[in-house]
């Protein structure tokens, strides 16, 4: 996951040093040319400003006055350093770092518009964006920052930036141990987003855990969906609740509630059919199946290759229902990261998940952290 976007900023960062180096030299031409002359008696005072700025205080000799006349204050300062009582080094110390690269709102702007692209490039949605920028500002401008530490400094910066945008995660199977039995869990996402296979790798990952599941094929919709679950079971050897196709799907997940119960299973696991976000008489059949089967869970499954579809699907899905969570499928075919990126901070809910793969294993607990350090942060 992210090999494109971390490569990407990778890049980014060198060319951010570059342009600081430019911007230093230009600056630097500049502040040679129209550096005032010190005049004399004015010594003392101009020191003192610097000095004010950089939260030190100076005594100075009153000769000092007549010996730097005519100078710049820079060369000034830099003849007087020998002379200059012990006291006061910290002064110059303060002073060298002054000298140093301060991120201005250009220099800013100039970094940011080469990021802003590279993140829209890599699926990052537009409201993660602005988080990221605003961050970023608030980070940076202004900021005295030397030289050799510019990369790492921004690279800091972007880290934090993004580690923002992530919801807190929480430990799934503890959750389901401490919660009454059974836990249900409703999944939805649209076709072909990988639901089923998420379910059943959930499924694998539970029982791995000594939690006893029954799938509730509540699908009545899609053609094979159901025959799609009863193979993972028959896989898994866990039981399966169906009806026929075209039943209500709300009584589906209440009979498997009910089998649980009869069972003494711990969780419920219950697919939904795959619906557009847009399509309004079947997002009204999922607030029905919430009513019915009060589901602990819901979990809104996305294609992270997808980018800013999936990013705005799980939108959709989390007004129409409050989804609690996210799983993100097909991460090991996504080489942009923008929807793990974007997701938790345009719903507000956690990633839990990740599906790296076709096989049952092929289900990763969400790191943030993993995250970043695949970014390359
Ligand atoms: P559904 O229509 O939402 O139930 O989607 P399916 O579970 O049928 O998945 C659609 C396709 O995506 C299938 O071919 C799955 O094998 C594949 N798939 C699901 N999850 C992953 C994943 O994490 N990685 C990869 N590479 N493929 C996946």
């Amino acid at each position: 996951m992210f090999n494109k976007l971390k490569e990407k900023l990778k890049s980014w960062f060198s060319s951010a040093k570059t342009q600081a180096e430019e911007q230093e030299k230009v600056e630097k031409t500049l502040k040679k040319e129209s550096k005032p002359k010190i005049k004399e008696g004015k010594v003392e005072e101009k020191l003192k400003k610097i000095a004010e700025k950089a939260t030190v205080e100076i005594h100075l000799e009153p000769s000092l006055d007549k010996q730097l006349r005519g100078e710049t204050i820079t060369e000034g300062l830099k003849g007087i350093e020998q002379e200059i009582k012990p006291e006061n080094k910290g002064f110059f110390i303060k002073l060298k770092e002054k000298f140093s690269f301060k991120v201005t709102k250009e220099y800013f702007a100039g970094i940011w518009e080469n990021l802003e692209l590279i993140l829209l490039e890599n699926n990052v949605s537009l409201k993660a964006i602005d988080q990221i920028k605003e961050n970023l500002e608030k980070e940076l401008i202004g900021k005295e920052i030397k030289k050799d530490d510019l990369e790492q400094e921004i690279k800091s910066a972007l880290k934090s930036s993004i580690e923002n945008l992530f919801v807190e995660s929480f430990d799934l199977i503890e959750k389901i141990r401490n919660s009454e039995k059974p836990f249900v869990i409703l999944f939805v996402g649209i076709n072909g987003s990988g639901k089923t296979t998420t379910i059943a790798k959930l499924a694998y990952l539970l029982e791995k855990h000594k939690l006893k599941v029954v799938l509730a094929a509540a699908d009545t919709f899609r053609a094979a969906s159901i025959e799609q679950l009863s193979l993972h079971a028959d896989k898994l050897k866990v039981p399966i609740i169906k009806h026929e196709y075209g039943s209500d799907p709300a009584s589906v997940g209440f009979d498997a509630i009910k089998h649980a119960q009869s069972h003494n299973l711990d969780v419920v696991l219950i697919d939904t059919a795959g619906r557009m976000h847009t399509k309004e008489n079947l997002i009204k059949e999922m607030e029905k199946i919430c009513r019915v089967t009060k589901p602990d869970l819901k979990l809104f499954i996305g294609e992270s290759i997808t980018g800013n579809d999936a990013t705005e699907q799980a939108e959709k899905f989390n007004e129409a229902i409050q989804i609690d969570g996210i799983i993100l499928s097909k991460a090991d075919v996504d080489e942009k990261g923008g929807t793990a990126i974007s997701v938790s901070k345009v719903t507000g809910k956690p990633i839990l998940y990740l599906g790296v793969g076709q096989r049952m294993e092929d289900l990763k607990e969400f790191k943030k952290e993993e995250i970043i350090k695949s970014l390359g942060l």
